[in-house]
């Protein structure tokens, strides 16, 4: 399998306003993709990824949708910037948050943003599977809802197989682990799909798993790195071991020695190199290159299919190195 790495440009065919600070960008790409996925876009001269809120088996179009980070760089200049008609660059979708074939009830945890892969996957179920699907949604309040009406049409047409149930933050304080344990009930072996802040997805993996649910069962999309190890530099040290990288990114190659517990990623900082990368938590797959020699061991996977990391690809936020001497080929 050969990974289309590159940027495509793509024009915007329409902006839908849907709270106050989220919009849907309805893009004018014919990309093949799965409900679940996203893409990663390059603007500000950087790299972000947005998940497709539309389902290849429900929409004509392909839809990403985008909420404001108070502060952030590239959420707040596509919300100020962007345009019908503008053309930005993507990359073809990619992603590992989707469904899998299974007949098991499908519950899914979502915060804010995060609604957004849960009604792709939410609206691809319902379309091709006789799954049950059952959505608990938080929000800090009811004007901050995003899809409520997509997701309250879904329940009228599906009303024996999906329950959507809103949670807002000002009538009660943030989800407890007691709400997720009675709203997961007795659906212990169902799949269970989370995405939104990190401490709330935190929350509602710890209370899956004290309930007796099995990891294996629980997916998980993270939209923001979670632990200080997946950090940039959070355990790199200067020490130096036995033993070198060489990375080879747009003709350049450089060659450095190992560091205990550095990140190729990090490693090609250190040796003056710029590589893309966006969520440096083994989630958006945006900083893949190919391991041309040698070997390395990802601390997170979830870019990257079996096929794919048995053809040599890393996520370089997360390979370390496990052979003596790598070399590590960025492939744009
Ligand atoms: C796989 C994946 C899918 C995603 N899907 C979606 C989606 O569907 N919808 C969506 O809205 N988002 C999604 N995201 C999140 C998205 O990619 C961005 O992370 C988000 O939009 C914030 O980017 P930004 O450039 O606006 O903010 P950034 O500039 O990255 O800033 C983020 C935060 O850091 C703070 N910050 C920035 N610079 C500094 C500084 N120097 N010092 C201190 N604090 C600072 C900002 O105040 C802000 O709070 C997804 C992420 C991933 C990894």
């Amino acid at each position: 399998m050969v990974r289309d790495h590159g940027f495509h440009p793509v024009r915007i065919k329409r902006i839908v306003q849907e709270t106050a600070d989220t919009r849907t960008y309805v893009l004018d790409a014919p990309f093949p993709y799965r409900a679940g996925q996203f893409v990663t876009v390059r603007a500000c001269g950087t790299l972000r990824s947005y998940s497709m809120s539309s389902s290849p088996d429900t929409d004509a179009e392909l839809m990403t949708t985008v909420k404001r980070v108070p502060g952030g760089l590239v959420s707040n200049w596509m919300h100020d910037h962007l345009e019908p008609g503008d053309v930005i660059e993507t990359t073809t979708p990619a992603g590992v948050f989707c469904l899998r074939e299974s007949g098991t009830p499908l519950v899914a945890f979502c915060g804010g943003s995060g609604v957004t892969p849960i009604l792709s996957l939410t609206k691809s179920a319902l379309a091709t599977t006789s799954r049950r699907v059952r959505v608990l949604s938080a929000d800090r309040d009811a004007g901050s809802i995003i899809f409520g009406s997509a997701l309250a049409e879904l329940s009228e047409r599906h009303p024996d197989r999906f329950e959507i149930r809103h949670h807002l933050d000002d009538q009660g304080g943030f989800v407890a682990e007691a709400q997720v344990r009675e709203f997961t009930g007795g659906d212990l072996d169902a799949d269970f799909y989370l995405c939104g802040p990190a401490p709330f997805m935190d929350l509602v993996e710890r209370a899956l798993l004290a309930h007796g649910v099995d990891g294996a069962q629980i997916f998980a999309e993270r939209f923001t790195p979670t632990t200080e190890a997946s950090a940039p530099g959070g355990r790199t040290t200067n020490a130096e071991k036995d033993g070198t990288v060489s990375i080879v990114l747009a003709g350049k190659r450089r060659t450095v020695p190992q560091h205990p517990c550095e990140t190729l990623l990090e490693s090609a900082r250190r040796a003056g190199l710029f590589p893309p990368f966006s969520c440096e938590s083994g989630n958006c797959g945006t900083c893949i290159a190919h391991v041309t020699e040698g070997e390395a061991k990802m601390r997170v996977n979830n870019a990257l299919d079996d096929d794919e990391v048995t053809e040599g690809w890393v996520l370089t936020c997360q390979g370390e190195p496990v052979s003596a001497h790598i070399t590590v080929v960025y492939e744009n």
